[in-house]
């Protein structure tokens, strides 16, 4: 095999045992110098990749080099940055972005907040979200008219932000004023607004709208300050009959601490939930996003993944985008053993794909905290939740030790974060509802931070 191909293949391989963030930052800008059936040296940039890569992934490259059927007994390093590796290297990353380009050149519009992409187009109907594309529909050609507010809830991943986007970029066609704004800002929006005495400008930014769309309002549970502010803007619109077009991970009345008044209001539009996919729609699903992505994917691959994951439509992109990238990185066709092993992780934990750091924005983010204050040692009762319930999920979503999410939390010792998990832990135990929705939501922020 030639020098080239055999570290590409090496590459794929290790890339398939550690995570994709892991694999950018130590293995993108490596090559193989030599290997003679015993030994084998890397080249990379720079000393500190070398002792990295040296103490903590010696093992993964020798594993990787074995499944491929060869043998290595020593791998050593050298430090190389000579002008033309340099140069090929840079290509690489260049023809690396522009193929990210071709999928990514959609450019939110700053007015409206929109993103091109999401289209009534390219959203695809089945039986579980029939009737939320329906209405949808219908108020994309009737703003203001027919369903008042439109209500869409269903649970992560299944096409709200879609549907909701789709909405105002059709409407936006006809040069009505179209804005769309996650719940998350609103509430960002608001706290900032009281902070900072600048209220009036905030809430201006809403009156003259045709259509209002705010995405995932189930935060807007126990923020009661935003929960007014949004009645205002709400009865306001409404009044003048503006559109108003929202979305949940759950109905109405589901949403816990919301004020009555909010909730009647929700109520009194069309509400209209989105579902789980069925395999059927899984699968043309995925056939639509690979064909958009010109690949081409066997029949029993396209199998494979929507028999394996059923609940979650960016979860099967996000398996789709895998394949394509490990497609493009070996040059081979893809096959259902690569996609099996391709997806092992993917398949076997999803919520591994969380980093530490997404948690802790998440958490700060959520209970409206800084980062130091979550790292520092204020005893108020304000940061302390915060503080356990981060060290909680560092500990049940990645499995961290003890002692390292102690380092990670400004230096906590490691019975600091037991006491913490174990206290969190009871509290859900023990079915504190207040608690357990706390969890649920920061799950989702993780996600989208
Ligand atoms: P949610 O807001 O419910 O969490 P999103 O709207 O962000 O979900 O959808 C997740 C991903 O799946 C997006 O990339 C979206 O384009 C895609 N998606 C969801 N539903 C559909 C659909 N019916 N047709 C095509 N793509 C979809
Ligand atoms: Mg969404």
């Amino acid at each position: 095999m030639k020098k080239e191909k055999l570290w590409q293949s090496i590459l794929a391989e290790i890339q398939l045992n550690i995570s994709q963030a892991n694999f950018n930052t130590w293995f993108k800008n490596t090559q193989l110098v030599e290997y003679n059936g015993d030994n084998l040296t890397i080249a990379v940039p720079n000393t500190f990749t070398k002792e990295w890569i040296k103490n903590k992934h010696n093992g993964t490259i020798m594993e990787a080099v074995e499944s491929l059927g060869e043998k290595v007994d020593e791998i050593s390093y050298v430090i190389k940055k000579n002008k033309k590796e340099k140069k090929e290297v840079e290509k690489e990353e260049v023809k690396e972005n522009e193929s990210q380009m071709e999928f990514e050149e959609f450019k939110v519009d700053q007015e409206s907040n929109l993103n091109p992409k999401y289209t009534f187009e390219n959203f695809i109907v089945g039986p579980f979200n029939e009737l939320s594309h329906a209405a949808a529909y219908a108020v994309a050609e009737n703003p203001g008219s027919v369903y008042n507010p439109l209500f869409i809830y269903g649970k992560v991943g299944l096409g709200k932000t879609h549907l909701l986007q789709s909405i105002g970029n059709e409407v936006k066609k006809s040069s009505k004023k179209v804005k769309y704004i996650p719940a998350q800002k609103f509430i960002t929006g608001v706290v900032n607004g009281i902070r900072n005495g600048k209220m009036e400008e905030f809430k201006s930014r809403y009156k003259d709208i045709d259509v209002l769309i705010i995405d995932d309002i189930q935060f807007l549970s126990g923020k009661e300050k935003t929960q007014e502010e949004f009645f205002h803007t709400f009865n306001e619109l409404y009044e003048k009959n503006k559109q108003i077009i929202l979305s949940s991970d759950r109905p109405p009345k589901s949403i816990r601490a919301l004020t009555e008044r909010l909730r009647s209001r929700f109520e009194g539009g069309m509400i209209a939930d989105i579902n789980f996919p069925d395999l059927e729609t899984r699968l043309a699903i995925l056939k639509t996003k690979a064909q958009e992505r010109k690949i081409k994917i066997p029949d029993e691959v396209c199998e494979y993944i929507a028999k394996n994951i059923q609940k979650n439509i960016r979860e099967l992109e996000g398996a789709l985008n895998k394949l394509i990238a490990h497609h493009k990185l070996t040059g081979k066709k893809v096959t259902i053993e690569t996609t099996k092993k391709v997806l092992k992780n993917l398949l076997e934990s999803p919520t591994k794909n969380v980093s530490p750091d997404q948690i802790i924005k998440a958490v700060t983010k959520f209970y409206d905290i800084s980062e130091s204050d979550l790292k520092g040692n204020s005893r108020k009762k304000e940061i302390v939740k915060p503080r356990q319930v981060v060290m909680y999920l560092l500990r049940e979503e990645l499995e961290y030790s003890f002692p390292f999410i102690g380092k990670k939390i400004g230096g906590k010792d490691h019975t600091t974060v037991m006491y913490s998990h174990k206290k969190i832990k009871k509290k859900l135990e023990k079915e504190d509802e207040d608690m357990k929705e706390d969890i649920t939501l920061i799950k989702q922020m993780m996600l989208s931070v």
